[in-house]
This record gives structure tokens, sequence and C-alpha cells, in this order.
């Protein structure tokens, strides 16, 4: 079956089992997500590692979901792509990619759409590529596992075509993963990730253990592979000097809650929420040589949650609603919302 012939028989497939996957309005996100609740469960209780989380992502965006560790970013990537495995699971929430509910799909189609419809190069994806498979190998096995069947000059030819699209010689496709740096890995799995010309790339923490300067080089295929095909990216990290440059939309995370989303240039101007502000201050720059502004206190136990807003013990602002009252994502600009009950406050104060 050729590339270009594995999506239309996801569609037809989805098609019978009644889900509409024909939907090619630009107004319409390309992929929604709502109210997406995963936890772990342990001895000592749920993790709630991400806990109602809302957001959507149109078709050629960048969006970049940034927060410190453990703040739930990596948890919806695999909730995405239902790869979260026991003691995790994904209590709720509706993840509509083209119009498909995929939280609804059986195994075999979810193993269909991942790499055709959403792949994800998940963090440290270049130290699991297999050390003793030679490169060819490993990125034709994502297309033949997907029923692409190709002679072995149609199978060399593709391998070739995503490695020099991704930046690499041809001849990288005869080597073994200890032969290439870990910037030539990381262009591998970028190969892997898009070889079937995917709509949707998550890249968890793509960058990480890599120096700044292969950081910038594997940032620009990216940016070039998902303009040349037009996909829409989640970028995970918590670099924000990074998810600055590369991001059209930032989502800012903390305690497995979303608590504020806008337009990047709207976030690092005038972010609206305290923990955005915090943390966007704490940003190292050349005029506060020498000045490092950290967060007071430490982010709270997942399995013991503070009631109200999740940040009221660490928040300079917080009131007394704060500490019995869940704030909720409210629009605070356009195409931007934060939540915050100091924001509530101040819109009901000038209206
Ligand atoms: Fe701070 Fe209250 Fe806003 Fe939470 S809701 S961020 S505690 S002001």
């Amino acid at each position: 079956m050729a590339v270009a012939e594995v999506v239309p028989v996801f569609a037809r497939r989805c098609q019978r089992l009644g889900h509409d996957v024909s939907h090619d309005d630009p107004m319409k996100p390309l992929l929604e997500v709502s109210n997406l609740r995963v936890h772990y469960h342990t001895l000592r209780g749920p993790v709630k590692a991400v806990d109602g989380v809302n957001f959507d992502l149109k078709a050629g965006e960048r969006f970049s979901l940034v927060g410190e560790s453990g703040s739930g970013k990596s948890t919806i990537a695999l909730s995405l792509m239902r790869l979260i495995k026991p003691p995790g699971r994904i209590e709720s929430g509706e993840v509509l990619l083209d119009g498909v509910n995929v939280m609804t799909l059986s195994e075999e189609q979810m193993r269909q759409l991942r790499l055709a419809r959403i792949a994800l190069i998940s963090q440290g994806a270049m130290n699991s590529l297999n050390p003793v498979m030679r490169i060819k190998h490993q990125i034709a096995d994502g297309l033949q596992s997907h029923g692409v069947r190709m002679s072995r000059q149609e199978a060399a030819d593709r391998v070739g075509e995503l490695l020099q699209w991704v930046g690499l010689r041809r001849e990288v496709a005869d080597m073994f993963p200890h032969e290439l740096s870990g910037g030539m890995k990381q262009r591998v799995c970028i190969a892997i990730a898009i070889s079937l010309r995917p709509r949707v790339i998550i890249a968890d923490e793509p960058t990480s253990a890599l120096d700044v300067v292969v950081q910038r080089q594997v940032m620009e295929t990216l940016r070039r592979v998902q303009e040349d095909l037009e996909a829409s990216v989640i970028l995970i990290g918590h670099d924000m000097g990074l998810m600055a440059q590369f991001a059209d939309r930032v989502g800012i995370m903390y305690a497995g809650r979303l608590v504020e989303n806008g337009p990047v240039r709207d976030i690092f101007s005038h972010p609206r929420h305290p923990y955005s502000q915090l943390l966007i201050a704490s940003l190292p720059s050349l005029g506060k040589k020498g000045v490092f502004q950290g967060i007071p206190g430490f982010p709270p136990s997942l399995l013991d949650l503070p009631p109200g807003c999740v940040f009221h013990p660490r928040c300079p602002y917080a009131m007394d609603r704060c500490a019995g009252e869940d704030p909720v994502l409210r629009p605070v600009g356009f195409n931007h919302s934060a939540a915050c009950h100091l924001l509530e406050e101040h819109q009901e104060a000038t209206s």
C-alpha cells in the first residue's frame, strides 16, 4: 500500500464507525482537547497528573506547552497518542482529531492513526533508537508497520529522501545509532515522525541533552519540516527562550492544569496569570546581570493538591476566595485566556 493510501484507509474505517473525518473547514480546530483528566493510581492514592485540561490547535499552528517538571506536559503528549500505561489511566476527556474522538477508537485504529495522522517525538527518543539496527531499517519499519509495501529500491529511495529532508546525508541510512551525534540521532527521530506526513507532530523536549548550537539546528529542522508539511506542532518543554522563538501560541501548565493560554507575544509582553508573570520574570536577561528572581515555594504534591486555586500557597496576590474556589480559564484578550480570580475581579470592576 502506498503512503498516500494509508490515511484514506484510516478515514474509511472511521467513517464505517460513524466518525466524520471529512472536515476541511480552516476555521475549525484540527485538534480539540476537552476536559482531559489523567491520573496515576498509586498505593498512596491517585496522582492527578492532568486535571481538566482544555485547548485546541489550528492547522499549521505551533503551540508550546511549558511548565515546571511534573506539571503534566508529557502526560498530555502520551494521552493524545493514547499511550498512557498502567498505573496511569485517562479518567475522562475528549480528544477530537479532524473531528474523530481518538478516545473512542480501537487499539488497531489507534495504531493506524499514530504516525499517519499524529506523531510523537518523545522525550529521549534519540536514545530509544535500536542500537543494533541500521537507520534505514528503523525508518522503513514505521512505513511497513502501516502497510506501506515497497520494493528494496523504493524503500532506499524513500529513506534517503526523508534523511535529506531533515538535513542528513543519504549515507546515514547505512549507519548504526552509535555512529551518529546527538543532533543527528534527533534528526533521524524527526525523519521517522514525518515519514507518513502526519498532520500533528508532538515534540516532547526534542532538544534536551543537546548543546545550544545543535538545539537551534534541530529546532530549525523541525520548523522547516512543519512548514513543508503544513502540519501543526505541539512543542513541550521548559525552556521559555526556545518556546518564544518557535511558537505561535503558548500554554502555561501548573500542577496538571493549564493556567494561561495565549499568543506568544502577549504571553511574554503581558502575562496575566501570577504564575506566568513569575515564570517570565525568573528568566535571565542581559539587563538583570547577577539578579535572579525565583518563584517562592515548591509545586504541590499531585497526590494532595491544595483546595481552590492550586497556585494559592505560592501566589503573592492570593485572596481569601483563592483557597476555596478553583478558578477556570476565562478570556482575557483576543485568543488569550487565564485562570485567576484576580483577573475576573478586575474585569468585573472595569465593566
Ligand atoms: Fe493567585 Fe488567587 Fe489568581 Fe490563584 S486565583 S493565581 S491564588 S490570585
